[in-house]
């Protein structure tokens, strides 16, 4: 179609070529299985991507570990230097690949474009980074020594990224990879691979230009097979997993059973708290973009919500008004706010999310099913409508204790602030969390020891929509722990970075004797 060529064709994404090249390590190729991109607002093919056979991973493993043995000499502020001009480029196009967002992923254009500035973020972080990735001098018990903690570049990051963030995620990784003397090479979703494919062609321009390696930063397309090829590789000595926590789980297991290096960020299933002295004309809008934003679509998406008693009523009667607003359409009209969830697998999701809320009894408040009669093209789309319910079953049972990835609001009524972050601790995710309240004795309660037990605690904030600064992730199933981690185990700002260096600790000895640590005597 033309909407989809004007997107296109603003990326130098060739529209006539019957089949593109998905593979990158210095240079495009693609001779594995074809994937289809789809709209998923029209259902139209938007193109036909060629995977990586399992021998141009192979050599994209072997080209990526050689761009490491050259990237880990290049000193770091250099690397800092490559990574502000990968932020320009990116800033350059930031409004044509937030469009390429909204056209695969189904995203709204505004949230596109904000995936791409959190890219352009997280650079300017790295590049900061770049000049002041410190170890630490430790005092030694023995005289004339001295203890170094000492960070070096890792080697070869893996990234596996799931749909809903088909560029921010990859960013996250990249630039703090690159910032630590990486190269790395990107394993995309298999239903988004011309963003990949976008953001590649963009950062090898700028790799290009300046004379380093093109698989520095390289891409190899596929599905699970070429995932689980990266996974198994020896040569990739860190995966960065953002998906499922049925898939993570997988991961986790096996790149551990070779002893490498695991990040994971997995399924959220995210609760807003809200206090009965909360400011209801923040809290009921916040809750509204937490549930439909991406339309239900964010490992961070509000999906309970514990209302206090006194509240719920006014809240819910609020909430409701909004949700009927809502009006389907095409994600590219910057008029839109609710886009088409991604996938028909998605909306096998959402449909099994609302017939296990009817068959549990539970009163549904708003949507429970798809849109009739949208006009055509959208009639071809994933469209749903987003759905509020109060499940009948206790606030224990599996319903609220699973990850419906779509846009379906559990909600229950409270009486005490203990009763409430019972429930959102009684979950096994524990990625993000948001208590709505004026009363400073409930922040103290909510982010002290008996609080949240989420990676990610706000008040007066909603669930979703955090900045690049702070460590991004999730505790619990959301992260499950690395025994290799260093640091809290996550992505992004923060002290994230220091997953992605290989740490030394180094005595010097400065003196003329040779003493053992502890005192111990072994003269000869
Ligand atoms: P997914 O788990 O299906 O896929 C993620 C990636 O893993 C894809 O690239 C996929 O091709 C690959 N993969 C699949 N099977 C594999 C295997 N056996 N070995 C190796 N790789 C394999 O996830 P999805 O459906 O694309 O994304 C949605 C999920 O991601 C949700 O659960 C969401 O909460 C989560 N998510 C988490 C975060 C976070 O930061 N915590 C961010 C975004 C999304």
């Amino acid at each position: 179609s033309s909407r989809a060529s004007a997107v296109l064709g603003a990326l130098d994404i060739p529209t006539t070529l019957t089949e593109l090249p998905g593979v990158y390590d210095g240079d495009w190729k693609g001779s594995g299985e074809v994937f289809q991109s789809i709209c998923p607002t029209t259902g139209e093919v938007l193109a036909n991507v060629k995977s990586a056979s399992p021998a141009e991973l192979h050599g994209a493993l072997e080209r990526t570990r050689e761009a490491y043995v050259y990237l880990r000499s290049v000193p770091a502020p250099r690397r800092g230097e490559i990574i502000r001009q990968i932020r320009e480029a990116l800033a350059a196009k930031r409004e044509e690949l937030g469009a390429l967002v909204s056209l695969e992923m189904g995203k709204i254009r505004s949230e596109g474009v904000g995936e791409v500035q959190e890219f352009v973020d997280i650079c300017d972080y790295a590049v900061g980074l770049s000049r002041i990735m410190n170890g630490r001098v430790i005092n030694s018990e023995r005289p004339g020594h001295t203890i170094l903690e000492v960070p070096n570049p890792l080697g070869v990051l893996g990234v596996l990224s799931a749909f809903n963030f088909p560029v921010a995620v990859y960013g996250w990784n990249l630039s703090i990879s690159m910032a630590a003397g990486n190269a790395t090479i990107w394993k995309p979703s298999p239903s988004t691979p011309l963003c990949s494919i976008a953001v590649t062609k963009i950062v090898s321009s700028v790799l290009e230009k300046n004379g380093i390696p093109g698989a520095v930063a390289g891409l190899v397309t596929g599905g699970k097979d070429v995932g689980e090829a990266l996974v198994q590789s020896r040569e990739v000595d860190m995966i960065s997993f953002t998906g499922s926590e049925n898939v993570g789980r997988v991961v986790g297991k096996n790149v551990q059973s070779r002893f490498g290096k695991v990040l994971l960020e997995l399924g959220g299933n995210n609760a807003a708290i809200v206090m009965p002295d909360a400011d209801l004309s923040l809290a009921v809008p916040a809750v509204f973009f937490g549930s439909v934003g991406t339309a239900g679509q964010r490992c961070t998406s509000t999906r309970r919500l514990y209302l206090h008693r006194s509240i719920a009523p006014e809240f819910l009667s609020r909430l409701q008004k909004l949700y009927a607003s809502l009006k389907p359409g095409d994600p590219l009209d910057p008029s839109t706010l609710l886009g088409p969830l991604h996938t028909p697998v998605a909306l096998d999701i959402y449909n099994g999310a609302i017939t296990e809320l009817k068959a549990a009894g539970a009163d549904i408040l708003a949507g429970g099913g798809r849109y009739d009669g949208l006009p055509s093209p959208l009639n071809q789309g994933n469209f749903v409508r987003p759905t509020i319910a109060i499940p009948k079953s206790g606030t224990s049972s599996a319903l609220w204790a699973t990850e419906r990835f779509a846009p379906v609001l559990y909600v229950a009524e409270f009486d005490e602030l203990e009763q409430a972050i019972a429930w959102n601790n009684a979950v096994p995710q524990g990625l993000s969390s948001s208590l709505w309240t004026r009363d400073m004795r409930n922040v103290g309660r909510w982010i002290g020891p008996t609080g949240s037990d989420a990676g990610i605690v706000n008040v007066n904030v909603g669930t979703s929509g955090a900045e690049i600064g702070a460590a991004f992730g999730g505790n619990k199933a959301s992260r499950p722990t690395s025994i290799f981690s260093t640091g809290w185990g996550r992505e992004s700002g923060g002290d994230a970075w220091k997953q992605y260096v290989r740490w030394s600790a180094c005595t010097i000895n400065f003196s003329d004797e040779a003493p053992l640590a502890q005192g111990v005597n072994f003269t000869p």
